[in-house]
């Protein structure tokens, strides 16, 4: 479904990604994790072209798009990802940030894009926050309106980045409880996150990156039933 093979970058003399290749495969979760600086944001940022890898191929549902440049956008309506920061649209209500892309870009009308919006705030248990502005809702609200909006272009992987780091602990299972209902229904997912709790509850497989390289690619069961890596297991050991 998703194959990266051997997938070089540099920025400028520090290479950031060293010959990384993964597989995810329909409808599984892939949790990542590894030290600050490992380059983990980088490998999402390239799995949806908004960073250039500099060698190596990536081949999204058949096809490979390491060098689509100029149908990155296409690609992206297929890829949602949810950030550290959320980056709603202050301006707009959360259910106007679920409706935007659906009209601007699918050209859904105006009545359909609402009824998405307010199924899918249902989706993400907020469907009274329909008509809040993101000031008006708490982290847990915000993320939660993030990932809506994400599903509201139907997407085929979805790439999460840190999705809780910057939540208040009170609320980070309320997000992670959303992510884990949409692997649990078979989204491909790909989240990067030190969520090992997440990780136990809905990853298929645990990739462990450091200073640019996967160094480890187990089975969940795997993982969690002690044969890890050591040097994954110092890193876990520091975390956990
Ligand atoms: P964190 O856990 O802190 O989010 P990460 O594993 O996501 O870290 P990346 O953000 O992928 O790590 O960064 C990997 C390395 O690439 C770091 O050394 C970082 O400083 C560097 N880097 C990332 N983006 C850029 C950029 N646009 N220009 C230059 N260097 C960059
Ligand atoms: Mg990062």
């Amino acid at each position: 479904f998703l194959e990266i093979v051997g997938i070089n970058k540099s920025f400028g003399s520090v290479q950031v990604l060293k010959t990384c290749s993964m597989t995810v495969a329909a409808k599984e979760t892939v949790v990542v994790i590894g030290p600050s600086g490992s380059g983990k944001s980088t490998l999402l940022r390239s799995i949806n072209l908004l960073e250039p890898v500099d060698s190596g191929d990536i081949f999204f549902a058949g096809e490979n798009i390491t060098r689509e440049r100029k149908k990155a956008h296409l690609l992206r309506q297929q890829i949602g990802m949810v950030f550290q920061n959320f980056e709603l649209f202050a301006h707009l209500s959360a259910v106007e940030n679920v409706m935007l892309a659906p009209m601007k870009i699918l050209g859904v009308s105006s009545a359909d894009a609402h009824d998405i919006a307010v199924d899918l705030l249902r989706k993400v248990q907020i469907p009274e926050k329909a008509d809040a502005f993101p000031d008006e809702l708490s982290g847990g609200q915000q993320q939660r309106v993030a990932i809506a909006r994400a599903l509201a272009m139907r997407p085929k992987l979805m790439l999460y980045d840190e999705p809780t780091s910057a939540l208040d602990p009170e609320m980070i299972r309320e997000v992670l409880d959303v992510m884990a209902e949409l692997s649990a229904e078979g989204m491909t997912s790909i989240v990067v996150t030190h969520e090992m709790g997440f990780a136990r509850r809905a990853a298929d497989r645990i990739v462990f990156m450091e200073q640019g390289e996967i160094i480890e690619s187990a089975s969940s069961d795997q993982f969690f039933g002690g044969t890890v890596n050591d040097r994954a297991r110092r890193f876990l050991d520091q975390i956990l």
